[in-house]
Order: C-alpha cells, then sequence, then structure tokens
C-alpha cells in the first residue's frame, strides 16, 4: 500500500467530533455552525434536485454557475475572469487543492509550504512527488518575514501552497505581506495554490485581497473558493478553482479523472447564491464577528489567554503563558473527556517542531451553544495548575 495513506492517523477532525459524540460534548473542534444555513439558497438547491438537471453536467461545470463566480469575483474582489476558460468548479476546495496539487507537480519538485498547514495539504503534496519545505509560523501573530521566506524558497520553487486567511490561526494577510510572497514567488518561478475559501469570512471591516490580484500573480496562481464556508453549508463541498487558462487547462486534466463533475443541482443553488445582496454577506460576517466577540469575551473572563482572531470560525487560546503541566493534545483530551467540549490541539496542524501550546475554539455556534460551552469550561484551567 501506498505510505503516503498507509502511515496517515485520522484527521483529527474526525477523531474530535468522534470524541465529542462519545462524551456528549458541546463539539467546538470541527470547523462547521450549527445554524442550517440560508433557507432561500437551500430551497433552491431542493427545487433543482426535483425539476432540474440531474444528469452530468459540464465537466468544467455549470455555465450560470461559472458566470455567477466571475460576476461574484469581479463585485468583491475587482478581478476580471474568463468564465469559459478561467473558471472550473470542483467537488469542494479539497477537490480542487488535490487536483491542483497532482496536476502541478512533478516528483522531486519542491514546495513551500507554511506551517500551521490545513491537514490535507503533506499528503497531497508527498503523494504527487513533492518536497516540503515549510514555513514555521508562530503565535500570536502568526506572521511571516523576509528572512523566514529566505530561508524556505529554494532557488527553484515549483508550487507554493498559501492560505489565506490562515485556518487555524485565524489570521487574515494584507496587501504587504502578499507583496513580499509575491516577490519570492517570482523570483523562483513559483505556482501558487492560494486556499481562499475563507476569503468572506473576515472581520472589523477587512478586505481580502486575491494574491492573484498582485501585478505579475495573474500568470502564476491558481486561486481556490468553497460555496462550503461562503453559505455556511460546510457539508455541500462545491469548490472553485480560478487560473490562468494554461494553467486551468492542465487542472482541468486532473478533474476530469478525480470527480469528473459536481452535482448540478448545488452549483445551481450556489449560482444563484452568488448574486445575492452586499447585505447577506455583510450581514453574515457581522452575525460571526457578533459570535467571535461573545465567545471571547467569555473566555477571557475564565481565565484563557485569547488571540485575536482576524478571519475565519476559529478562535485560538495560547496557554503557554500559564505554567499548565500538560500539551495542546492532553489539554483538549481532559477537556472533552471532563468537561464535555471538544476543541482541536493546534500541533495537528505541523509536520515539525509542533507549537504545543494552543488550541482552537470553533465560535460559528449559536449563542447557547456557546454560553453552554462557556459554563463547561469553567474551572477547566483552575485544575490543570
Ligand atoms: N482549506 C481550508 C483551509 C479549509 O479550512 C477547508 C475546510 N474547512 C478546506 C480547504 C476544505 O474545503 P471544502 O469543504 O470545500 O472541501
Ligand atoms: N476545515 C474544517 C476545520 O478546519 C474541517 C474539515 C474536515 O473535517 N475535513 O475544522
Amino acid at each position: 500500500m501506498n505510505p503516503v495513506f498507509a502511515d496517515l492517523p485520522v484527521s483529527v477532525f474526525e477523531v474530535m467530533s468522534a470524541l465529542a459524540r462519545k462524551h456528549e460534548a458541546v463539539n467546538l473542534g470541527q470547523g462547521f455552525p450549527d445554524d442550517p444555513g440560508p433557507e432561500d439558497v437551500r430551497r433552491k438547491a431542493a427545487e433543482a434536485v426535483v425539476d432540474g438537471w440531474n444528469q452530468y453536467p459540464s465537466m468544467l461545470g455549470l455555465i450560470e454557475l461559472r458566470q455567477a463566480i466571475a460576476a461574484h469575483y469581479r463585485h468583491w474582489q475587482n478581478l476580471t475572469l474568463d468564465p469559459e476558460s478561467e473558471i472550473m468548479v470542483t467537488s469542494g476546495a479539497t477537490e480542487a487543492l488535490a487536483g491542483s496539487l497532482l496536476a502541478l507537480i512533478e516528483p522531486g519538485d519542491e514546495v513551500v509550504l507554511f506551517q500551521p498547514l490545513y491537514d490535507a495539504y503533506l499528503p497531497l503534496v508527498k503523494r504527487a512527488g513533492g518536497v516540503p519545505r515549510l514555513v514555521r509560523l508562530e503565535p500570536p501573530h502568526w506572521r511571516f518575514s523576509e528572512e523566514m521566506l529566505a530561508r524556505a524558497f529554494p532557488p527553484k520553487t515549483k508550487v507554493v501552497l498559501f492560505n489565506n486567511p490562515l485556518n487555524p490561526a485565524g489570521t487574515v494577510y494584507g496587501r504587504a505581506d502578499l507583496e513580499l510572497l509575491a516577490r519570492f514567488c517570482e523570483k523562483s518561478g513559483a505556482i501558487v495554490v492560494c486556499d481562499e475559501v475563507w476569503e468572506h469570512v473576515i472581520f472589523d471591516g477587512r478586505r481580502h485581497v486575491p494574491l492573484i490580484a498582485l501585478p505579475g500573480m495573474r500568470e502564476r496562481c491558481v486561486k481556490i473558493g468553497s460555496a462550503g464556508k461562503i453559505f455556511s453549508l460546510t457539508g455541500w463541498k462545491v469548490g472553485f478553482v480560478c487560473a490562468a487558462p494554461h494553467i486551468l487547462r492542465v487542472l482541468a486534466k486532473a478533474h476530469q479523472f478525480i470527480t469528473f463533475t459536481t452535482p448540478p443541482n448545488l452549483q445551481a443553488a450556489v449560482a444563484y447564491g452568488l448574486a445575492k445582496s452586499d447585505d447577506y454577506f455583510e450581514t453574515m460576517r457581522r452575525d460571526f464577528q457578533r459570535s467571535r466577540d461573545r465567545f471571547t469575551a467569555g473566555l477571557r473572563t475564565l481565565g484563557f489567554p485569547v488571540i485575536d482572531a482576524e478571519g475565519t470560525y476559529f478562535v485560538n487560546v495560547d496557554l503557554a503563558s500559564l505554567g499548565l503541566n500538560e500539551d495542546d493534545e492532553s489539554f483538549c483530551k481532559r477537556l472533552v473527556v471532563e468537561h464535555q467540549v471538544a476543541a482541536i490541539p493546534v500541533s495537528a496542524f505541523y509536520a515539525a517542531e509542533p507549537i504545543r501550546s494552543v488550541v482552537r475554539f470553533c465560535f460559528a455556534k449559536r449563542d447557547a451553544t456557546l454560553d453552554a460551552a462557556l459554563d463547561r469550561l469553567a474551572g477547566a484551567l483552575k485544575r490543570a495548575a
């Protein structure tokens, strides 16, 4: 069997969700909202199942969805994308990532990744034969410097895999960070796979800057999005890939033999949703921001050292300053067993030299869920001290 997969542990999200079920815990581990998601978008999907097209759609995705993606990114990110040759619909961002990495990497190619990294990245890079070069980011700011990039980037880099906003850190990288990264990508000739699934989930008036919009990056970026995150419907698995025609053409060849297509009814509903008014997206952000603030304040009252979240569904606490006698993993195990709250140990997002003091909580929940978790967390720090 292939050792990349044979030697892999089960994903931390699956492990923590199973533990949460077993211990009847409030699950703030795996990132998903406990709201059912926008009703009109779900109704569109239901209508499309009953009355719409249920056979294979076009391999690149329904043309009305590709047009909606182009219009959406023109409106929100000032991008000009050709729906015929620069946009492809995939079965979630996960398929987009897998297909991009398989299509771009040849065995032995060097690939730059940033830790903490989303759990799918490294196995996919290794399966494609890539040789990982890791940039290690640290709390509380999780930012990279010119020296860090200079150390990590080989003279010839085939691919860079960059996640912005960053899960699990909740960091949103702005123009200055992106310009620095872009310089290194151009110099080393890399194509950048930009995982931007959290692009709409950003707070405090921030605007998402897609790396593909920076000078010189149009020809070397693969931009990945996910309707699951945009519409708080994480189970939908409708993703999008945007890239210049000469890149997209090759990515489409990988896609045609991974999934070939994505359910057409969900695609139709996503096309409808992407055209919703600004008000929908702004309200969605405001609501998540309010949950972030409620949960952050509650954690601080209990004595948790919270790192401010700029985007995503996640807020982190850094236990280092508390002098506890346990690492993030034992803390999370104790939390779920003794306090019935599930969280994610951030060391699971490191492949080497893990940060072992940071714990991630998902705050994309109803007030009652967050309050129940906070009640259960009272005392969790005292007993560990
Ligand atoms: N990339 C990142 C950074 C994510 O956080 C997630 C899921 N939360 C994905 C990719 C996967 O997205 P999808 O569910 O659309 O496959
Ligand atoms: N992206 C989600 C998270 O970070 C989990 C996705 C999954 O379970 N694979 O929590």
